[in-house]
């Protein structure tokens, strides 16, 4: 990380004592800001902000949305540089992208339009209510595009939001909480409708988890958390792990699929949920595959023997991934085994065997296996074992529509990219919405402002049908 990095966080940080501190050095509680000390308080801000927030018309939530989008593309570059220096993962220009991605293309109030049957009884209205106050579970790896994709849908649908995030992600969370609490206070909203809880732990999670008066969950995050909302008894979302594959077949367009899967694979040193973990290639297009990667300039390829190091280096003795590379740029990793590469690197690449524990684990870091196999059959089922049932993301590259069926029923996962980078599942060069919190374990998928409402119907008999 440059040192002009450095100076940003310093500063953010300074701006982010003086938001929350007085002249004395005491942090105030009070919430004017969004930050509060405990748990309760920030419960009970966020109570009284959704009742108020209710009474606003549905012009005022739109134009409150409308703030928070904006002050977050204004404050874009310094909540990118904090994010990167506060976590110690991913790359400041590809934060950039994910914020103006959450910013622009999270949807607001009109996902929540409401449903009208009419037929010879009457009229029936389906109308999408709010859940009330949710408490939210962020993960280090994005906390800027969770924290502004979740709080955008949950307020559209007219909720409030306790965010209690990981606690290596705990300035970065801060500053974004305090830009959009501000952008919605600006735009007439009530203070409390975003809520962080200022020193986040496992124990201040818990407390939300079980809070009284949190309506409902959303973890984003590992499969640990996930099954700690969903054992909690309330209504909850989960957004689990991934291990995304992807497929090359014979029929694909090599070189575009080699441009993509460097893209995909890179984007953000592989922190994101959805980029492709492993490729899995059948062996009649697998070396001009590697070639066209290579002729991108941005690949280093490992030999057999330097793939062994770097493996050594990136798993724990007990098999497990080692935690400080994840999110590090493929020059650390590749330095810290003796191996130099020039800047514009972003992936190193090497063949494995199918029992590599790198195919299996969720990596998070630009270090990619590619598995060759004989043909499309076995493609698929290896494909579909390595996924390991997260239903996640899984990208395949072929021209043929029917093997493109075939793998996307035998897969069965949230998202299925074709012939892109995986970042087109989430709207970033592909149609649709963006999600930071892609719900597979309970099925919302894609999450947005309805996935965080109760549905409420209101019938009328006999009246009201116009034809
Ligand atoms: P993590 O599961 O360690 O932490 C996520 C959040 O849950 C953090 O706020 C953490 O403090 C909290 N948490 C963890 N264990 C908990 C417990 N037992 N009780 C209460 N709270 C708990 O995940 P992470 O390392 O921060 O993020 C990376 C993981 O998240 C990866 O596995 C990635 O695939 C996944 N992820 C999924 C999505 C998605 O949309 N499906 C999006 C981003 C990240």
């Amino acid at each position: 990380m440059g040192s002009s990095q450095e100076l940003v966080a310093s500063l953010v940080r300074k701006v982010l004592e003086e938001l929350t501190h007085d002249s004395d050095g005491n942090h105030h509680a009070g919430g004017g800001d969004g930050l509060f000390n405990t748990v309760n308080e920030a419960v009970e801000a966020a109570v009284a902000a959704q009742k108020k927030l209710i009474q606003m018309s549905l012009e005022r939530r739109k134009d409150i949305i409308a703030s928070i989008r904006k002050a977050v593309l204004e404050n874009n570059e310094r909540l990118a540089a904090l994010a990167v220096s506060d976590t110690k993962l991913g790359r400041v220009e590809d934060k950039i992208r994910e914020n103006i991605l959450c910013a622009t293309k999270t949807p607001g109030v009109e996902d929540i339009q409401p449903v009208a049957m009419s037929g010879d009884c009457g009229l029936t209205l389906l109308e999408y209510a709010p859940v009330g106050v949710i408490g939210a579970l962020t993960p280090i790896t994005n906390p800027t595009g969770t924290l502004i994709n979740n709080s955008i849908g949950m307020i559209a649908a007219g909720n409030s939001v306790v965010f209690n995030p990981h606690p290596s992600a705990r300035e970065i969370s801060a500053q974004v909480v305090l830009v959009i609490h501000r952008a919605i206070t600006d735009a007439g909203g009530p203070p409390g409708l975003i809520c962080l809880v200022r020193v986040p732990t496992l124990d201040t999670a818990k407390e939300l988890i079980d809070h009284p008066k949190v309506n409902m969950l959303v973890a984003t995050g590992g499969r640990p958390v996930v099954d700690v909302v969903l054992r909690s008894g309330k209504k909850a979302i989960g957004a689990g792990a991934g291990n995304p594959p992807v497929l090359v077949d014979e029929t694909a367009n090599i070189r575009k699929a080699a441009q993509c899967i460097v893209d995909g694979a890179s984007v953000n040193n592989n922190i994101f949920c959805i980029c492709e973990k492993e490729a899995v290639v059948v062996q009649e297009i697998y070396d001009t595959l590697i070639k066209f990667m290579q002729e991108t300039g941005k690949v280093y390829l490992l030999s057999p023997e330097e793939a062994e190091r770097v493996t050594k280096l990136v798993m724990t003795a007990e098999g497990k991934i080692n935690t400080s590379y994840i999110g590090k740029d493929v020059q650390i990793i590749l330095r810290d085994v003796g191996i130099q590469v020039n800047d514009d690197c972003r992936l190193a690449i090497f063949r494995a065997p199918k029992d590599h524990p790198l195919v299996w684990k969720e990596q998070m870091m630009p270090v990619f296996p590619l598995v060759c196999v004989k043909d499309f059959k076995e493609a698929v089922e290896f494909a579909v074992k390595v996924e390991q049932g997260n239903r996640h993301t899984a990208i395949m590259h072929s021209t043929n529509v029917e093997h493109m069926t075939e793998f996307a029923r035998a897969i069965q996962t949230t998202i299925f990219v074709k012939n892109a980078p995986c970042y087109a599942g989430i709207g970033l060069g592909g149609e649709g919405h963006t999600s930071f919190t892609i719900a597979g374990p309970t099925g919302e998928g894609l999450t947005s402002a309805r996935s965080f409402t109760r549905q409420r119907r209101c019938t009328l008999v006999d009246s009201f049908r116009i034809i």
